[in-house]
């Protein structure tokens, strides 16, 4: 087994439902336990910054599946979001990212492990670091210290 740690955001479409939603289909996963949930956290767009905000978190899993099988699921569920894949960080109903998986690293076109922006989001760090307070990302260090570098990022905790 291996602990896993996924990304969920959306800012579309009642977000906070959709995430919610993205943490009931997490816990129905074959081989997978879902084992931590975070807060949710509203941020605003990165990029392309004419859209509504995001909603965001982090889920915790504990999974026998490889790490390339619990990316396929991840986006099993984005289809059944009506994701529709258009320009980067375009609005989305539901984005579903692979974060960590235990302390592997993987480095090919279709899968990056660890995620390769998530050391510079702090929509990303701070939902992660309320569940896994003393989680690494294998070559960048503590999340905590990747989080203290990114005071100018505004992510609002909401329940
Ligand atoms: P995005 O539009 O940001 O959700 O990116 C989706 C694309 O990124 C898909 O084609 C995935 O194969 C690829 N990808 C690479 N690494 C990851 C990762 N760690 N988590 C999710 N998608 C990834």
């Amino acid at each position: 087994m291996t602990i896993a740690y996924i990304a969920i955001g959306s800012n579309l479409e009642n977000p906070q439902a959709r995430v919610e939603r993205a943490f009931d289909e997490l816990t129905r996963l074959p081989r997978t336990r879902l084992s931590a949930r975070s807060s949710l956290y509203r941020s605003a767009p990165v990029g392309y910054t004419a859209q509504p905000d995001f909603i965001n978190a982090v889920a915790e899993v504990d999974t026998a599946l490889g790490a390339h099988e619990l990316l396929a699921e991840l986006q099993a569920i984005e289809a059944r979001h009506g994701r529709r894949r258009s320009v980067a960080n375009a609005p989305r109903t539901l984005d579903l990212d692979l974060l960590l998986y235990g302390d592997t690293r993987i480095d090919e076109p279709q899968l990056v492990v660890p995620h390769p922006r998530m050391h510079e989001r702090a929509f990303v760090l701070e939902p992660l670091l309320e569940i896994a307070p003393h989680a690494a990302i294998p070559g960048r260090g503590s999340a905590a210290a990747c989080l203290a570098g990114r005071a100018d990022q505004k992510v609002e905790r909401i329940r």
